[in-house]
């Protein structure tokens, strides 16, 4: 299947949200929390990548959310496109999706690792989703807060959802959560013992909390991670 470029948003320095279509279907069947696998032609040779879909089901259109890695190779080709691009696409795959609609959830991301949680929340919640969601998002400065304003709204509009954004370098007028997410996630998960867990973005954080919660005596079926390299 291709998968047509409509066009992008800037979300912060070198982060877009890019919209793009299904070509040739009326709706991208997926669960919320999949990704889809890119593949281009770049310098002669076929490279594939892996991107979450950062929106929920909707349609025949989808949006990624994409960091623009220096010096690679996918990401600045993406970067380059022209709106009407046609991308070839595979998928949707994976299994990084909700295990328990009836349990409370702290989703647990860094980055662009929050683009699985952007569709997850927002299909969650427009379905009545009944469980608790706490988004514990954690990037170095507040600009770098990705779609800010929808957790924002969202938590504003149902009692269900928490959003819990953490800065690593925060500015003087920070009132929030600082540092790293693993301590806040620790505190946010206190003394329960029921709780789903996921967490998604870079290797080292993601396998630090799942250590992390494992000593705190998780089962690792109450774990669920999804890492980008
Ligand atoms: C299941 C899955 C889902 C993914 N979803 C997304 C997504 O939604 N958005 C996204 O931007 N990336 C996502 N990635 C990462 C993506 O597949 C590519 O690895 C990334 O775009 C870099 O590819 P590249 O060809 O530009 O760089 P490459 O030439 O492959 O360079 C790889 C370098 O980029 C680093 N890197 C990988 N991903 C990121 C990132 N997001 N931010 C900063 N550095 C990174 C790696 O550590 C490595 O050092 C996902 C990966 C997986 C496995």
């Amino acid at each position: 299947m291709k998968a047509v470029l409509r066009g992008w948003t800037q979300l912060a320095a070198e982060v877009r949200d890019f919209e793009f279509e299904a070509e040739g279907v009326e709706r991208l069947t997926f669960t919320a929390g999949q990704f889809v696998s890119f593949s281009a032609e770049i310098g002669g040779k076929k490279i594939t990548r892996a991107y979450s879909i950062a929106s929920a089901p909707n349609g025949n259109r989808f949006h990624l959310c994409l960091n623009r890695v220096a010096d690679g190779l996918f990401s600045p080709h993406l970067f380059d496109s022209a709106a009407g691009t046609a991308v070839e696409m595979q998928g949707p795959l994976g299994t990084f999706t909700i295990r328990d609609r009836a349990r409370d959830m702290i989703f647990v991301a860094t980055g662009t690792g929050v683009a699985p949680f952007r569709s997850m929340a927002d299909e969650y919640l427009s379905s009545g989703g009944p469980a608790r969601i706490t988004l514990l998002f954690g990037v170095r400065y507040e600009e770098n807060l990705l779609y800010r304003a929808d957790f924002e709204r969202w938590s504003a509009g149902h009692p269900n959802f928490r959003f819990e954004p953490v800065l690593s370098r925060p500015g003087e007028s920070w009132r929030g959560r600082a540092g790293h997410v693993q301590p806040h996630l620790l505190e946010l998960v206190g003394d329960r013992r029921d709780l789903h867990v996921y967490a998604c973005g870079m290797k080292a954080m993601v396998d630090d909390v799942r250590t992390r919660l494992k000593e705190l005596g998780f089962d690792r079926r109450q774990i669920v991670v999804e890492k980008y390299d």
